[in-house]
């Protein structure tokens, strides 16, 4: 499938109408469904009406913006009015939101078609999609192996080419990890660019809603349609919204060089050879641009895994006490009284996964052991924030490895939580620190599964990492190449 510009282009020459368009998606989901499983709910009939409403505009000669008639997919935790909002969990199996969160109402705004809503983890816990109480989502590289995730619905649907754009969500990794399976680019924004009004709250003080694109350009204008101040969210930040993708060039020569850092201790123990060659060789590619390479150490690096891990649980098991069987979802029958109600209802609605986190954060927000875990945690995420502002003194962005492997097998984490959880090694800092990061497609291993570059840039220098991703991108043809499905 083409590009946003291209398809924008073809829509306002009348080459092809948007139900055309539309079409192609809706037709590449049922052939490729039955082996990605990407989609919870695909919403065909809505989609066409939506491409009329574009056809119909622009046989009246009005003007369209770039996202009309592009067919987007959305991760299935974000409402949407009218149309179920699962976060692949049992427990809310019948939701159907009463509103529209406020990135799918902009989406809406702008003319998009939506296609349906994305798999995930449930409640987006989890680094494989494999945490979904309905379906597995297949890497559409090797359909044995993982998407990565939590937003593994959204990155493999780009990749396999069943919507143009999707967006995803990122708590510790869940836009960037997938991004890096899959071969696509993923962006996780600033803490407070784009509104999580609307985004079902895993652990409010990290998560962020963000785009998926097959090319940084595709990226940065769907995260321009979604960015920007939203009173409904009292974490979003009143900020002028720069065009992002107005400017971008091709090589990193400005009047004042682009200064990057690599990060040493993400080159440690753990990091696959095949990565750390490729991003290597990324960085080799991003001196040759014009770039200035510096060497940074964040010491507090290596203690944001374990510190994500008590923050997260402990604000997801506050988040999910609201599924009680009586506000949302799922009841189960039968109870005796209000607690067995309760407590039935949770032990059949939650899967392993979330249950473990919601068992986890209770323990560390407890009375006895808030400070030894909780306060603990927090203390080291301002440390974690601390290296990142020196880092920034120095250096204009950073860049390490999105993930420490390629994708892999469907299976072969899921009863060990602790090295699934690994994956997220690279990634989760970004999000203690509230910072972007772009995930763009830096090489393939052996096996022609996709290695992620991940370019993390200073608070609202989203310009930056996009600038530097898309410089990448040109000079390389990684994103050109399509899985044979
Ligand atoms: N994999 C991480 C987790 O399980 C991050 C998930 C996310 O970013 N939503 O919590």
């Amino acid at each position: 499938m083409a590009s946003i510009r291209e398809l924008h282009e073809q829509l306002v020459k009348k080459e092809r109408s948007a139900v055309e368009i539309t079409q192609e998606a809706l037709d590449k989901i049922q052939a490729l469904e039955p082996k990605l499983h990407s989609f919870l709910h695909v919403t065909a009939q809505q989609a066409l009406e939506q491409a009329r409403a574009v056809d119909a505009k622009i046989a009246a000669g009005e003007e369209i913006g770039l996202l009309a008639g592009i067919p987007i997919g959305i991760k299935d935790n974000m409402c949407t009015k009218g149309i179920p909002t699962t976060c692949a969990s049992r427990i809310l199996e019948n939701f159907v939101p009463p509103y529209e969160s406020t990135v799918t109402q902009k989406l809406l705004d702008a003319g998009a078609v939506t296609v349906g809503k994305t798999n995930l983890d449930e409640f987006a816990m989890g680094s494989s999609t494999e945490n979904s109480a309905y379906q597995v989502t297949a890497n559409p590289w090797d359909v044995t192996r993982v998407p990565g995730g939590s937003s593994g619905g959204s990155a493999a649907a780009v990749a396999g080419g069943e919507c143009v754009v999707s967006l995803g969500s990122d708590t510790g990794g869940s836009i960037r990890q997938p991004a890096s399976f899959c071969g696509v680019v993923g962006l996780k924004p600033t803490y407070g660019l784009v509104s999580r009004y609307g985004l079902v709250a895993y652990a409010s003080s990290l998560d962020q809603i963000g785009p998926f694109g097959r090319s940084v350009e595709d990226t940065a204008i769907l995260l321009q349609a979604i960015a920007g101040y939203d009173s409904k969210d009292s974490t979003s930040l009143k900020v002028e919204i720069p065009d992002y993708a107005a400017t971008l060039k091709p090589d990193l020569k400005a009047r004042r060089k682009m200064r990057i850092g690599v990060i040493t201790e993400t080159f440690g123990e753990g990091l696959d050879s095949v990565v750390e060659e490729a991003v290597t060789k990324a960085i080799a590619q991003l001196q040759v641009l014009g770039a200035e390479i510096h060497t940074i150490s964040c010491p507090s690096f290596r203690y944001g895994l374990p510190s994500y891990y008590i923050i997260a649980p402990s604000e997801a098991s506050a988040n999910l006490a609201r599924y009680d069987g009586v506000k949302y979802g799922l009841r189960t029958p039968d109870a005796d009284n209000l607690l067995s109600m309760y407590t039935r209802t949770r032990a059949t609605g939650f899967g392993t996964e979330v249950k473990r986190r919601i068992m986890i954060g209770t323990y560390a927000l407890s009375a006895g052991y808030y400070d030894a875990y909780y306060l603990k945690a927090q203390k080291v995420r301002t440390l974690i924030k601390q290296d990142f502002e020196n880092a920034f003194k120095q250096v204009d962005v950073l860049v390490t490895p999105t993930a420490p492997t390629t994708a892999f097998k469907a299976g072969e984490k899921t009863t060990d939580p602790l090295s699934m959880y690994l994956n997220d090694l690279m990634t989760i800092p970004v999000n203690l620190a509230g910072l972007p990061g772009i995930s763009v497609p830096c090489g393939f291993d052996d096996n022609g599964l996709p290695i992620g570059l991940q370019v993390i840039g200073n608070v609202l220098r989203e310009d930056q990492i996009i600038q530097v991703a898309y410089a990448y991108e040109q000079s390389t043809n990684w994103h050109l190449r399509q899985p044979a499905l």
